[in-house]
């Protein structure tokens, strides 16, 4: 299902009676002639109007399922759904023996006007990239009173990405790229600029042990 007010592109424009030929996310296929109207626009892909802010959420909320089961989104928009939205996880952590002991939030704020296709790489690297953080907090669980994370997760952090400004987030990086996501690209938003990765690559160790981390292992 092509998302309303989502802008095709039409390689050769091709008629074929009330049919036209269109490209949707790589794929090339007809569309009723009474279903599509004709813009001047140079720019592919989704527009303010096509995902709600309930579907945008379910689109996030699908690109990490396999990693982040227990995560919900909320989006909320600005009153002219020009600035910025804000989605963000709610997880909750257990301890060893499976007692739940604490939620924690991570807002991801997207500014929908640039970046109103949650398909588009860009949103789900970031997307993945939080996801990232819930997977180190759901592995090495932060103090369910104070929400300090002593639970390891700065050691290890330090262990493996150490030398680095920010060892925490290159690591959720290197979780990020064991999802499977395209780490490149960058976008502005009202509170400042989301680059899609820190813009270092992980290296085999560093790689290895966020595919273990992933996996649940807690690794040390
Ligand atoms: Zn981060």
């Amino acid at each position: 299902m092509i998302p309303r007010q989502y802008v095709l592109g039409a390689r050769d424009a091709a008629v074929e009676g009330s049919r036209v030929r269109v490209d949707y996310r790589g794929v090339s296929g007809w569309v009723d002639l009474g279903d599509v109207k004709q813009v001047d626009k140079t720019t592919v892909g989704a527009t303010l109007d096509s995902y709600t802010d309930q579907e945008y959420a379910a689109v996030l909320q699908s690109q990490v399922a396999a990693f982040c089961p227990d995560v919900r989104y909320d989006v909320s928009a600005s009153p002219d759904r020009a600035g910025k939205y804000n989605a963000s996880h709610s997880a909750v952590f257990s301890t060893v023996d499976g007692v739940k002991t604490a939620t924690s939030s991570i807002a991801i704020n997207f500014g929908r006007k640039d970046l109103p296709d949650p398909e588009f790489s860009l949103v789900r690297s970031i997307n993945s990239h939080e996801c990232g953080h819930v997977v180190q907090f759901r592995v090495y669980p932060p103090d369910p009173q104070t929400g300090a994370l002593n639970g390891g997760l700065g050691e290890v952090s330090e262990k493996y990405w150490g030398g680095t400004d920010k060892p925490g987030e290159h690591f959720a990086d290197c979780i990020a790229d064991q999802m499977g996501v395209s780490r490149s690209g960058e976008s502005w938003n009202t509170s400042g600029r989301w680059i899609s990765g820190y813009g270092r690559e992980c290296s085999p160790t560093q790689a290895d042990v966020a595919r273990r981390v992933l996996a649940g292992e807690r690794v040390s």
